[in-house]
C-alpha cells in the first residue's frame, strides 16, 4: 500500500469516478492485496474477479486473462490507431454501462473518459450539441432532450463525458439499460 496509482492515458482520474476503489482484496492476477482494485470485474470469458490498477496499467492482467476492458469498436469505426485501440482496451480500466462501451474519439485519437456527466453540463447542452450526441448515441434529439430531463448520474439513462487530450473539446455519450 501507499505506492503512487498508476497514471492511465486515457482514464485520467479512475479513483474520482469510481473505476478504480479503495479495498483490500488481493488481485486476481498478481495475488498481492495493494490497496484498490478496479471496480468491476474483468471483461472475459471466465469470472475472474478483481484485478489491481497496477496489473492493468503494464497489461499484465489483460494478458493472463485474455481480456479487455473496454470494448473499443467505436475507436475501430473510426479508423483510430491500433496501439491506441490496444492501450485502451487491455491497458485502460473500462467503466460501468448499461449496453456497451462506445468510447469516443476527436482530432485522430482516444478521448480521455471523465466518468458520468454532471447534470448541469448535460442539461445546457445545445441544439448542435444535442445533434452531436444523437449522431454518436442513436438515440433521437427529441428522446434525448426527455432523457436529459430526467437524467440523474449513476443511473439509467446514463451519459458519459470524454476530453479531447489535443482540442480540449468535451464530447457525451449516451446509454441507457
Ligand atoms: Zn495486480
Ligand atoms: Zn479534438
Amino acid at each position: 500500500m501507499g505506492e503512487p496509482l498508476p497514471r492511465f492515458r486515457y482514464h485520467p482520474d479512475p479513483v474520482a469516478i469510481g473505476a478504480v476503489e479503495a479495498s483490500p482484496l488481493a488481485c486476481a492476477c498478481c495475488g498481492h492485496a495493494r490497496g484498490f482494485v478496479c471496480a468491476f470485474h474483468v471483461y472475459c470469458a471466465a469470472e475472474v474477479g478483481r484485478v489491481c490498477p497496477w496489473c492493468i496499467a503494464d497489461g499484465a492482467a489483460a494478458r493472463m486473462f485474455d481480456a479487455t476492458f473496454v470494448d473499443t469498436r467505436s475507436l475501430e469505426r473510426v479508423g483510430i490507431r491500433d496501439d491506441v485501440v490496444r492501450e485502451v482496451a487491455e491497458r485502460t480500466p473500462g467503466y460501468l454501462c448499461w449496453q456497451s462501451h462506445d468510447w469516443m474519439a476527436c482530432c485522430g485519437d482516444a478521448c480521455e473518459f471523465h466518468g458520468d456527466a454532471p447534470e448541469d453540463e448535460m442539461r445546457s447542452v445545445d441544439h448542435d450539441g444535442l445533434v452531436r450526441l444523437s449522431e454518436a448515441s442513436m438515440f433521437d434529439v427529441e428522446d434525448l432532450r426527455g432523457m436529459i430531463e430526467t437524467y440523474v448520474p449513476g443511473c439509467s439513462p446514463a451519459f458519459y463525458k470524454f476530453v479531447c487530450r489535443h482540442c480540449g473539446r468535451v464530447h457525451y455519450n449516451a446509454d441507457c439499460d
